[in-house]
């Protein structure tokens, strides 16, 4: 059974049942029957749906605002955003994915085309629930493919009104199918034959067990992990704004962030101009109801996370950190934490879900990339400079699925998105994940 919470009352919301694994069998077979139909509908037809349903996303935007606020405890203001984006990708996907999905022709006599495979399964995390769901799901399906849901238990309430949206916007029935299932069951629709790729998003051990039970069934997958991002302040960079990029992107969304700028390199010289700019923009930063407009930071979204963040960084302070700011649970908060981190500090290796600034100070350029690229993640990282040459003959040398120069890492539905190393492997989002689960079939004429 699911009970989802709200992380900021810690007031019960609602109650679920698992699927029965004879009622899960059924909808994965009814799915089996829906591909069989959706396959072979027009492009103009998916198009004439992806237009609806962007419409109705956009008509619908203040209610599921509101559920991700009340099942997560994101800022309403982050989360009306996040179904803006959304709406944006299911825009672009219904603007482009013919024009994507043309042959392309190799030789006089071959060329390739692209089909649809069967249902795409999702295994998604809570903290962007809209976003992450549509970024698999929805260049699936107006390709072709059908899409199955196991989303992450707290954000059930989001993972119905998903559903509902593809069901209202006139979608036919299991094109798109949320599926209430434990982590047991899981193998259950890896297994089945209408099953021809996972998209698992979340923590490096779930990747890693679910890219097994794919390679146990011969399923293709995608995994988009964790990451220990790096934001790097070149000493000729524009200060304020990196310093006001990488805060933006550690304290949005409470810290929770897979691309967030969890190590921030300064230059010595600047590391107590960086300190007092940090110090400031905590003091200022308004912590509270995530349903209040003017609230910037809510609250840490499961319960169980607090003691785990307090722990990582008491840790990275035995360790050699010295702490300016926070470091302490205000339940439902984290305090936000600001630590300047010995270089050496092992607690740079791992994932800190939560509000903690990490400012690492360095002193020469020279060994930068090295301690940049010592770690065993590799999703995204951001350059700060001026001079722009310098910058990308860095870039070249980053280890990550994304460099991002005078910008903050993000997501954007034009252009692919994924890790390397722990961080995962495959792409989602532009023409390269679309293309990831259909099938690129040549076809030669002798
Ligand atoms: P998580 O615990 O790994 O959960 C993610 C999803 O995987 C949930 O639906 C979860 O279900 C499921 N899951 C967990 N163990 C599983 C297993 N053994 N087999 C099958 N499914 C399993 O991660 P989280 O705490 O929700 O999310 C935080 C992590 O996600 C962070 O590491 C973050 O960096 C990463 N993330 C990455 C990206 C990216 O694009 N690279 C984006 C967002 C988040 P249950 O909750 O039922 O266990």
């Amino acid at each position: 059974m699911i009970i989802t919470t709200n992380p900021y009352t810690q007031k019960k919301i609602q109650q679920y049942s698992f699927l029965k694994d004879e009622e899960l069998n059924l909808k994965l077979n009814t799915a089996q029957k829906s591909y069989k139909n959706w396959k072979n509908t027009s492009f103009k037809e998916r198009e004439q749906l992806g237009i609806k349903l962007k419409e109705l996303m956009l008509s619908r935007k203040e209610s599921l605002a509101n559920l991700i606020s009340t099942e997560m405890g994101k800022p309403i203001t982050q989360c009306l955003a996040e179904v803006v984006k959304t709406s944006t990708l299911v825009d672009y996907f219904t603007s482009n994915t013919a024009n994507f999905l043309k042959n392309i022709d190799l030789d006089e006599n071959t060329y390739v085309s692209y089909h649809p495979t069967g249902a795409v399964f999702g295994i998604m995390p809570w903290n962007f629930p809209l976003w992450q769901v549509f970024r698999y799901a929805f260049p699936n399906i107006i390709a072709g493919n059908v899409c199955l849901l196991k989303h992450a238990p707290n954000v059930t309430g989001c993972a119905i009104a998903i559903q509902q949206l593809f069901e209202d916007a006139g979608y036919p029935k299991h094109v798109f199918t949320n599926l209430i299932i434990d982590i047991p069951q899981v193998e259950q629709v890896i297994a089945h034959n209408v099953v021809q790729g996972v998209c698992l998003t979340g923590s490096t051990k779930a990747g890693s067990s679910v890219a097994a039970l794919a390679g146990k069934y011969l399923k293709k997958s995608v995994l988009e992990l964790g990451g220990t991002d790096a934001s790097i302040i070149m000493e000729d960079a524009d200060f304020d704004t990196a310093l006001t990029s990488a805060f933006d992107s550690r304290t949005a969304n409470s810290g929770q962030v897979c691309i967030a700028a969890k190590r921030i390199f300064v230059p010595k010289n600047k590391l107590e101009y960086a300190i007092a700019f940090f110090k400031q923009k905590i003091a200022d930063l308004k912590q509270g109801n995530p349903l209040e407009e003017s609230t910037q930071i809510g609250p840490i979204s499961k319960a169980e996370f607090l003691p785990i963040l307090q722990n990582q960084v008491e840790k990275t302070i035995k360790n050699g950190a010295e702490l300016i700011v926070g470091g302490k649970i205000k339940e439902p908060f984290y305090e936000t934490t600001l630590l300047v981190v010995n270089k050496e500090n092992s607690m740079l290796k791992e994932e800190i879900f939560g509000p903690v600034i990490c400012v690492i100070p360095y002193e020469n350029t020279d060994t930068l990339i090295e301690e940049v690229n010592n770690s065993e993640y590799g999703l995204g990282t951001a350059i700060w400079t001026k001079n722009i040459g310098k910058a990308k003959s860095l870039a070249e040398k980053i280890e990550a699925g994304y460099v991002s120069i005078n910008f903050k890492v993000t997501s954007d539905p034009k252009f692919p998105f994924g890790g390397i190393k722990k961080s995962g492997y495959g792409k989602e989002l532009g023409e390269h994940g679309l293309k990831t689960f259909l099938n690129a079939k040549t076809n030669t004429i002798a």
